[in-house]
């Protein structure tokens, strides 16, 4: 029995967590896969009413899990910070959970922003590093308040954390090789056994030691895989070439922040937060993983029953794929392509009218079917 671990959260986190939870239901049972759940009140609105973040009886009580769905925390009343620090980064680092998977993959039926360009053109996985970097909280202020007020905030990297993401990068595009187009290979390339292709996200030109031992790393690491080509892209060049030439991008591997930044841009070019998902992986399982979409508590759309639930669903599957039952995975993602491609019920970030629970229920009858 697996036990799945269930943190709804804020906002619209409840409304598409329980859309995800329903799609779960229907895959239990199959390929021998059974699990409990066990709901975590955490959050936002349990702060304001409790003023408790995350206690270590309910971190110990996490630990348990084998994973954990969450949906959202957030909220307009709580200061910048403490959610985010108390809940999400905490998570993420006292599990170790060091890679952050998002997958931005256009489905047919969905239209994307950028003209010219259909589901043949987007199909990326971005790796983001997910225990390092600008969000270890090392810094501080000095004259805190005055004119000659200093504030440092300081890019932690290490070799071993940067080796083993990585060197997980490497492995997720040797994993989609034969899968799909050449993306980024040339003709010789492909004459040189090449089969796929990593980009190294960085800023080399002016992070020049941190993005220095990156840049190290990856050649080391990826000179291990001469069948997969190493390429790489500033920052900024990177945002103005996924929007210009998506198709060349395959697997893209880089820092915590740049990988924040990265995949809120990946998302509209999949068709909008709505629809896309994320896990904060443990690849060695001592700890659990957690899984959510990508977009937050969306306060805007909250309590209207009008957020999309695919991101969550979407990352139901990326959670079973990790549990070890693919084929349950796979079957949710082709229920919501099934969706996606018919003009069924599609919620207003869409540009439908259709609710929440409609679209989960497409899914779910998709699924049945
Ligand atoms: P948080 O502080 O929790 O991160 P936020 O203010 O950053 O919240 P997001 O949740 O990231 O807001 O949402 C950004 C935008 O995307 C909002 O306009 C929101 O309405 C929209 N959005 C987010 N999630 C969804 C969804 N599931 N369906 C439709 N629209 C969404
Ligand atoms: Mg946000």
């Amino acid at each position: 029995m697996v036990k799945i671990g269930v943190i709804p959260g804020d906002g619209v986190g409840p409304e598409v967590t329980a859309q995800g939870l329903a799609v779960l239901e229907l895959v239990g049972g199959l390929d021998g896969f059974r699990y409990e759940l066990e709901e975590f009140d955490l959050g936002g609105e349990r702060y304001m009413a409790t003023g408790e973040v995350l206690t270590d009886a309910t971190l110990a009580r996490l630990r348990s899990c084998r994973a954990i769905l969450l949906g959202a925390v957030g909220h307009p009343g709580v200061p910048p910070g403490v959610l985010e620090k108390g809940i999400l980064l905490k998570l993420r680092f006292d599990f170790q959970q060091y890679i952050n998977l998002r997958p931005v993959h256009l489905y047919p039926g969905v239209q994307t922003p950028i003209r010219d360009k259909g589901p043949d053109d987007i199909d990326m996985l971005v790796v983001r590093e997910n225990n390092e970097d600008l969000y270890v909280g090392v810094g501080g202020f000095t004259r805190k308040g005055t004119p000659e007020e200093v504030a440092l905030q300081t890019s932690v990297n290490t070799r071993a954390g940067v080796e083993r993401c990585v060197r997980y990068a490497f492995e997720q595009a040797r994993k989609r090789a034969g899968a799909g187009p050449f993306r980024g290979l040339s003709k010789a390339d492909r004459d040189a056994g090449m089969t796929r292709q990593v980009t190294l996200v960085a800023k080399t030109n002016v992070l020049t030691f941190a993005h220095d031992l990156w840049m190290r790393t990856f050649e080391e690491v990826g000179r291990e895989y001469p069948d997969i080509k190493r390429d790489y892209q500033h920052v900024d060049a990177c945002c103005m070439r996924m929007v210009v030439s998506p198709e060349r991008f395959d697997v893209i591997v880089t820092t915590n922040m740049f990988g924040d930044i990265i995949t809120d841009l990946g998302a509209v070019l999949q068709g909008g937060m709505g629809l896309a998902a994320s896990g904060n992986l443990n690849p060695e399982g001592t700890a659990p993983s957690m899984f959510e979409p990508v977009h937050g508590s969306a306060p805007d759309i909250a309590g209207k029953g009008i957020a999309n639930p695919l991101a969550s669903v979407l990352s139901v599957a990326m959670m079973l794929d990790h549990l070890d039952v693919p084929a349950a995975a796979a079957r949710i993602r082709r229920a919501v392509a099934q969706v996606l491609a018919e003009p069924g019920p599609r919620t207003p970030d869409l540009g439908g009218k259709a609710t929440t629970a409609e679209v989960g229920r497409a899914v779910v009858e998709a699924l049945r079917a």
